[in-house]
């Protein structure tokens, strides 16, 4: 089955007592057993729910795939992950992973005797020099907020395996429809299905999948151990927006060249990070690994500073102020004062992230709109 029919049919079925031909939302907590023990393979919904069970089989699929597990957010899904490790293992990560995740390996995690490293996974020597008996787990993500870097996956799971570390890539900023790690090596994928999977900037949801059926297993017997459930609406919502995953994400590749094309050739900006620049660092990485170069760009401005940068963040119109990203409207982020506002200013400086950067999250609007709101906002500077 082709990914753009997979969104649509792959592990849904016409529901078996009435013909629906959307999955039901089985708004229940509990099913009723015929004797003690014989029941239909649903006891309580924490354990299992119809609605879940067609949207896990659905996104197993989309990413080549056996299992998928989901949760009530992307965050709780990578809380599940964190949860099959013990006291003493290190996580290795990227030095400009998504804040939410850096804040759960290191105030949380750290707590419970993880231990967090974070590095520029750039470069394969500078991951062999990292890796030690103790790192259990390598995370990958990729494209990298806001700076997009590029991360080969398969260079990374190589070095990973050999040292026998798993790896797990949160493929949130890709979506299914542009990368698929497993087929790369990875042994585990994660998103924030709050972002392109659902796509509508509606629900907040999460999902890890995998081909290991141990992985599967054990984080089965931790998601009912430890209850991090969707409920059955935010699945339906969730497997309501993946049927048109494959168009949406299409178009904002589309509109996000012509941004970053547009930006790149006006005076009052200085830089632009799109990977699908030939003159990118990591471009060659980007077009091996994604089938195309995502929605998301971030620039810089000529004026250096936050006033500057507070100016063009007021004055778009179509470009939303917002958190987020991935939906169908356009989103515009202020990363220094927003997302990665708890990172020392030295440290966001060394990485490129200035107090002018500004992250674009570009929607499926018609690109003449998006390009002219964006020059509205650019010519007001003064
Ligand atoms: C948003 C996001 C998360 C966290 O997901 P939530 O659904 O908000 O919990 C994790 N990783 C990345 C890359 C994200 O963008």
């Amino acid at each position: 089955m082709k990914f753009d029919t997979k969104v649509i049919h792959a592990g849904i079925e016409p529901d078996p007592s009435t013909g629906a031909i959307m999955t039901p939302i089985y708004q229940t907590s509990t099913y009723v057993q015929d004797a003690p023990g014989v029941h239909k393979g649903y006891e309580y919904a924490r354990t299992q729910n119809p609605t879940r069970t067609a949207l896990e089989n659905n996104l197993a699929a989309l990413e080549n795939a056996e299992h998928a597990i989901c949760y009530s957010s992307g965050l709780a899904a990578m809380d599940a992950i964190l949860k099959m490790f013990k006291p003493g293992d290190e996580i290795l990560s990227t030095n400009d992973l998504y804040g939410g995740s850096y804040r759960l390996i290191t105030k949380i995690f750290e707590g419970f005797g993880l231990k967090g490293k974070f590095i520029d996974m750039q470069s394969a020597d500078e991951i062999a020099q990292h890796i030690t008996p103790a790192t259990k787990l390598v995370w990958i993500e990729t494209p990298t907020n806001p700076m997009l870097s590029i991360v080969d996956i398969e260079a990374v799971t190589k070095i990973a395996h050999e040292h026998g570390a798993l790896v797990c890539v949160d493929n949130t900023f890709s979506s299914p429809y542009l990368q698929n790690p497993i087929d790369l090596g990875a042994d585990i994928v994660t998103h924030s299905a709050t972002k392109y999977i659902s796509g509508h900037s509606d629900v907040v949801h999460g999902c890890v999948i995998t081909n290991n059926e141990s992985i599967a297993q054990e984080l089965r017997f931790i998601q009912n151990a430890a209850g991090a459930v969707p409920g059955p609406m935010d699945c339906f919502l969730v497997l309501r927006g993946i049927k048109t995953l494959h168009v949406r994400v299409e178009r904002a590749c589309q509109n996000a060249r012509k941004v970053a094309e547009y930006l790149q050739a006006h005076p009052k900006v200085s830089k632009v990070y799109y990977p699908g620049f030939a003159d990118h660092p990591n471009h060659d990485i980007a077009k091996k690994q994604m089938k195309d170069f995502g929605g998301m760009v971030s620039f810089d401005l000529v004026d250096n500073n936050f006033e500057a940068a507070k100016q063009v963040l007021s004055n778009t119109h179509y470009f939303s102020l917002a958190e987020s990203l991935g939906g169908v409207e356009s989103l515009i982020g202020h990363p220094a004062s927003m997302t990665h506002a708890s990172i020392p200013r030295e440290e966001r400086l060394k990485v490129g992230l200035t107090d002018s950067l500004i992250r674009l999250s570009v929607g499926i609007e018609h690109i003449d709109d998006l390009t002219q709101d964006l020059g509205k906002a650019l010519d007001q500077l003064s």
